[in-house]
């Protein structure tokens, strides 16, 4: 492609609106461009990668055994209604009217559609197991779109359901599903991990979320140094160590005047302690007392997803107001201490194995030292030590195998276990060998195609712009003349190395533009483009090309007869990497 007969439109200045990287270099590469929040246009530049990820998905579902369709992105209220959804989704789902005054919404998901539709279309269980997909345009009203395309309001999915008559096929597809989309990312060229995910009301194994891996990630992601375990730090459980410390009491317990010291900090400096040896007081609503108090160690943070999941916080978790506090336990929130509290005590495992800690007083101004919870505390007792605080680094996997690293991720991906929720609700059932009507059994599997590209960026930039994976930069090599409009030498030089380039199935970007080559090379860094290759009359002089990759430190000299077998063995080289 020659610049000229494309469209190429770089921005100098990241848009005061964009916060996150892939969102300003998206803007400034040309790629996407704003209509409305959460709408945009995808430029040339951007569509390129854009239907380069679709490719490798459709190519990789394809071999998967899945089945291509497309279903309509409007809906009709009626099949929503069915599976009950219509109320429960919220405002999330944008509602729409007809002429006739008849009720839609536009497809935040698909699995009523899909399920109204095997259900009319499969009448055998001979027929399965069957797996659908579409790569389609959905719409979500979220409440705060964001960074671009990564949270955007409309935007493209791969979504994916099967269908079988028992668990057991379902498992089965499951895992080749898990198999296909690790085949996908590692196409893609990037650092992912399948992470377990809550599985809700299902239960067992039956959800995981890919994750590219990037810094500026919304998720925390708890893995193993020594195995495949991974799973979202709001998840990863923290099991009770096996060998406790030896937990009898020393010290004598002691009350100490804190004046003014009420954040952990503060006291940890006020006493010349590590937070380690402080213990965490948080106070939350109870769901059958008024009141329940979360202990954890001082340098620990409590989980409220895993709290909130204990039958006495009540669900969802709320904290007590400084004023709640007051009132039922007689001082501010930073005095609050479980030894003597009028309210139910839940202790993290870790905090149970302190022994000689300090804690609050339950009297403003006041601490206590060396406490020790079998001497100083009445309700002692097995059930008072739960898992609720956040994983961290250096603890033990939670499979027994190796110590736990934490890393920050973007979901592009999730694979669920269904079920029969949906095909229940919608009665969509099958023929049995034993001649009776059997309820399907469903998974579904989905990739944000569109964040797909955003958190590529994410995780491939440098100060220059993008760092664009092969497989799915929008060209694999620019082709940059200098001084092409008074030099027919090295017009006539770029004019054959672009077809021959060309020749070779390579997509080439031909930059024959009348501008500085300081420009020029700018753009092309800044849309990240693998390869670079410079025509200019000194090189030619002397029968060199000079070629760079794009976070090579040096350029080379290669010889003009050279040039073209080398590119293609670089680009081969980095496609298998
Ligand atoms: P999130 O927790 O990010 O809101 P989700 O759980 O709502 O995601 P799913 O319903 O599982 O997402 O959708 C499948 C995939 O679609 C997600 O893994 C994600 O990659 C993508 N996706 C979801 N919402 C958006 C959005 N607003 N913009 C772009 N991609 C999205
Ligand atoms: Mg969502």
């Amino acid at each position: 492609m020659r610049v000229s007969q494309f469209f190429l439109s770089t921005l100098k200045e990241s848009p005061a609106d964009a916060e996150v990287i892939s969102h300003q270099l998206m803007l400034r590469a040309g790629m996407i461009r704003r209509l409305a929040a959460g709408l945009y246009t995808w430029m040339p530049m951007g569509l390129r990668t854009l239907r380069k990820v679709e490719n490798i998905i459709r190519e990789e579902m394809n071999k998967s055994g899945a089945i291509e369709v497309l279903m309509p992105s409007i809906q009709p209220a009626e099949l929503w209604q069915e599976s009950e959804r219509w109320d429960q989704y919220g405002p999330e789902l944008l509602r729409i009217h007809d002429r006739h005054d008849r009720e839609f919404c536009y497809g935040p998901t698909h699995e009523e559609v899909i399920t109204d539709f095997v259900r009319k279309e499969i009448r055998s269980y001979k027929q399965l197991p069957i797996n659908f997909y579409q790569i389609q345009t959905k719409f979500r009203d979220e409440i705060r779109p964001r960074f671009g395309v990564m949270r955007a309001r409309e935007f493209s999915m791969k979504d994916a359901y099967s269908f079988h008559l028992n668990k057991e096929c379902l498992e089965r597809t499951y895992q080749v599903m898990f198999t296909t989309y690790q085949n996908i990312f590692t196409r893609l060229g990037l650092e992912f991990r399948a992470v377990e995910a809550d599985t809700g009301s299902i239960g067992g194994n039956a959800s995981h979320e890919f994750h590219v891996l990037a810094e500026s990630g919304e998720d925390a992601i708890a893995f193993s140094n020594q195995s495949d375990y991974a799973a979202n730090v709001e998840l990863a459980p923290v099991y009770k160590p096996h060998n406790t410390t030896d937990t009898q009491s020393q010290a004598n317990l002691e009350k100490i005047a804190t004046p003014d010291q009420h954040s952990i900090e503060d006291v940890c400096n006020f006493l010349k302690i590590k937070a380690d040896q402080v213990i965490k007081t948080l106070v939350v609503k109870g769901s059958s007392s008024p009141l329940v108090a979360l202990v954890v160690r001082g340098d620990h943070e409590l989980n409220a997803v895993k709290a909130q999941k204990l039958p006495d916080v009540a669900d969802p978790i709320e904290f007590a107001s400084e004023k709640e506090i007051q009132e039922e336990l007689g001082c501010k929130p930073g005095s609050i201490g479980p030894l003597k509290l009028n309210c139910p005590v839940l202790i993290d495992h870790a905090a149970t194995a302190l022994k000689d800690f300090v804690c609050g007083a339950n009297e403003d101004g006041f601490h206590m030292k060396g406490a020790n919870w079998q001497r100083d505390f009445e309700n002692f007792d097995e059930t008072t030590s739960v898992d609720i605080r956040k994983i961290v680094e250096g603890d033990p996997s939670p499979d027994g195998k190796g110590t736990v690293q934490i890393k920050r991720g973007i979901e592009v991906g999730h694979i669920f276990q269904l079920g029969d929720k949906y095909s229940q609700a919608l009665k969509a059932s099958v023929l049995g060998d034993d001649s009776k009507e059997q309820i399907l059994t469903m998974g579904c599997y989905g990739i944000g195609v569109t964040r797909v590209v955003a958190a590529a960026i994410e995780q491939n930039f440098d100060e220059y712009g993008i760092i664009w994976p092969q497989a799915i930069a929008p060209f694999e090599i620019s082709l940059i003349p200098i001084n092409m409009k008074k030099s027919t030498q090295v017009q006539k030089a770029c004019e054959r190395l672009y077809e021959e380039i060309k020749q070779k199935a390579i997509e080439i970007l031909f930059d024959d533009r009348d501008l500085r080559v300081g420009l020029l090379f700018k753009d092309h860094e800044l849309i990240g483009i693998p390869h670079r290759i410079v025509v200019s009359d000194r090189g030619l002089d002397n029968g060199m090309i000079e070629y760079k990759g794009r976070t090579d430190k040096e350029a080379q000299q290669i010889s003009i007869d050279n040039i073209v077998d080398f590119v293609e063995e670089k680009i081969k080289n980095s496609k298998s990497n």
